[in-house]
């Protein structure tokens, strides 16, 4: 029989080889009764000055019944799925490389289905050499950088595997990530992250696991068209080693991320139905990290069992939210740009998270009311505060301002004990030259607040780096209860591009979501394919 016992805390000096014993007193067991013992959720509460780990365990009890306070186990739901039995004209064909189209490649591959993954990025290494090369100053490749290329907008990032949602999907894409060789923490801390370092090697490994079940996964490969017809996507069109390709698809999966803006745009001028969406804009804020630590776990800072310490604030500045997003412990601060002549910024950590800095997005919500009218006002919007963030120095040195000098309202003109860590130089100037004045209205009212909530937080020589302007889509690709658009039947519109996820897992999921809708309405066959869609296929079964 299966128990689980809530509420274990040791403190960060105490041996996790405790557990055991904490466990059976708590269950009222003979420790010797217990078979098996796992963590199935673990955390750090650092409330009211004490730090400890706290532990839900799952117990396999032989012989006996626990007295004590233990909750039996339920049987895991079952993962039901539909099968359809629609007849695909086409192979499925996932455009995007990202979390979300990835899992939903994944999914559908492992099913049998006839999957086409198409990204307009390299693969991680060569991505590698590209992005590596722009953040040490050389130039930008538009197609390969830390938005666009395999493993998406999330490779270059703290790699952050929160779940939100724990439904099946949710729980799918963390299994899948777990199965790839995220390692199984993920499925039981509160705040898991394995960090950029680790996480490319999982998604190259996710890529691979799709192409050993006969998925065909094409990179450097645009969508650059479709063409609807009776309303279904009849034709897709792609730019792969400098020809255009042109196939039927049986359906389509749309994960494009919120940074494809020609694709978007592309969308709009077909008639796809759009509409602008609300999201938050502001700049990263960095500080010591010890400073961070010393605040959240006192005696404890800097304890090899805790890690670096993590915040998440929120306040109000006049009538809008402000709040910290994507903090990234011991991180840094990078560009996070796919256009030339833009530019904003965004965080990421490797996995011992041990750089001198933590730093976090400090954003304001902002609403299409903010944004020039249309369905792409938000993109236009977030395009020109890019443009003025750029256009301070002509380059992709960042806007730079001490938080002490911001709430003076002077450029800063020389750093202080925090030193950014954003690689490409320091612009320093006021950020009410390149953020909207209601913005920095709303970050002055929020920041003293901040600073009692969290110590420290407004200290004079912490440093602004802008401008964080994609924390996530401005643009909501609509879809029917069915997952797809309005627009085609065989168009299916997801993950944060779409507008119906934030992050590495909740894209996933949305992107499992996808392909189970699919799966639901279409029977997996791929005979009937003709022309080049039959041989994109044909290659990738020949090569399994
Ligand atoms: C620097 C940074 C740090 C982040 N840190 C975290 C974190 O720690 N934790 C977290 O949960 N989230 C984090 N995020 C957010 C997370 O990365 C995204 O939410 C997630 O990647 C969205 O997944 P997606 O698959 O929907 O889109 P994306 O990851 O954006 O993937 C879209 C893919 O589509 C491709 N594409 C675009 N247009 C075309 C086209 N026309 N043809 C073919 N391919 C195309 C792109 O090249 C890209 O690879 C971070 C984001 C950034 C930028």
């Amino acid at each position: 029989m299966l128990y689980e016992i809530r509420g274990i805390s040791l403190t960060p000096d105490q041996d996790p080889g405790l557990l055991r014993s904490l466990a059976a007193k708590k269950a009222g067991l003979d420790p010797s009764a217990i078979r098996k013992l796992w963590i199935r959720r673990r955390s750090i509460d650092a409330r009211r000055g004490r730090v400890s780990l706290v532990y839900a365990l799952g117990l396999e009890v032989v012989d006996s019944r626990p007295r004590g306070e233990a909750f039996p186990i339920p049987e895991p739901e079952p993962d039901h799925f539909l099968r359809g039995e629609g007849l695909l004209s086409g192979p499925i064909v996932v455009v995007g490389a990202g979390p979300c189209g990835l899992m939903a490649a994944h999914t559908l591959a492992e099913e049998g289905y006839p999957v086409l993954l198409l990204e307009r990025g390299c693969r991680m290494g060569e991505r590698d050499i590209h992005t590596n090369g722009f953040l040490s100053g050389g130039s930008l490749d538009p197609d390969s950088n830390v938005l666009f290329g395999e493993g998406g907008a999330g490779a270059y990032s703290d790699g952050k595997l929160t779940a939100r949602n724990r439904d099946i999907a949710g729980r799918r894409a963390l299994e899948l990530l777990m199965r790839y060789g995220a390692g199984e923490e993920i499925g039981y801390d509160a705040k898991p992250h394995i960090g950029t370092d680790r996480l490319k090697g999982v998604i190259s490994a996710l890529t691979d696991g799709i192409q050993s079940l006969g998925g065909r996964v094409l990179f450097g490969a645009k969508l650059t068209g479709i063409l609807e017809a009776g309303g279904e996507i009849a034709s897709l069109s792609f730019q792969w080693k400098g020809q255009t390709e042109t196939l039927q698809p049986g359906a389509v999966v749309l994960a494009t991320g919120h940074s494809a803006r020609d694709t978007y745009r592309m969308l709009h001028s077909l008639g796809v139905p759009l509409m602008p969406k609300p999201f938050a804009v502001g700049a990263r804020i960095e500080h010591h990290q010890s400073m961070v630590d010393g605040v959240q776990y006192g005696a404890y800072a800097g304890h090899p069992r805790l890690g670096a310490a993590e915040y998440a604030l929120t306040a109000r500045g006049g009538d809008r939210g402000v709040y910290t997003f994507c903090m990234c412990p011991g991180g840094q601060v990078i560009p996070s740009v796919s256009d030339p002549g833009l530019l904003c910024v965004n965080g990421m950590s490797y996995h011992a998270r041990d750089g001198e800095n933590a730093n976090s997005a400090l954003i304001v919500q902002v609403s299409p009311k903010d944004y020039p009218p249309g369905p792409l006002g938000g993109v236009v919007f977030q395009e020109e505060m890019e443009r003025r963030a750029y256009n301070v120095t002509n380059s992709y040195a960042a806007p730079t301002q001490r938080v002490e000098d911001f709430l003076r309202r002077r450029p800063t003109r020389r750093l202080g004990a925090v030193k950014p860590t954003y690689p490409l130089g320091h612009a320093f100037c006021s950020l009410d030259d390149v953020l909207p004045d209601y913005v920095c209205r709303s970050l002055r009212e929020a920041l003293p607040y901040l600073g009692r909530k969290l110590r420290g937080f407004d200290s004079p020589d912490a440093v602004f780096t802008g401008v964080e302007s994609r924390t996530s889509a401005p643009v909501r690709i609509l879809r029917n209860d069915d997952g797809t658009s309005p627009y085609a039947h065989n168009l299916y519109p997801a993950g944060e591009g779409s507008g119906y996820a934030g992050g590495i897992v909740s894209a996933g999921a949305d992107g499992i979501r996808a392909a189970r809708k699919i799966m639901a309405r279409f029977a997996s066959s791929s005979r009937g394919f003709t022309g080049k869609a039959a041989s994109f296929i044909m290659m990738a079964r020949g090569r399994g």
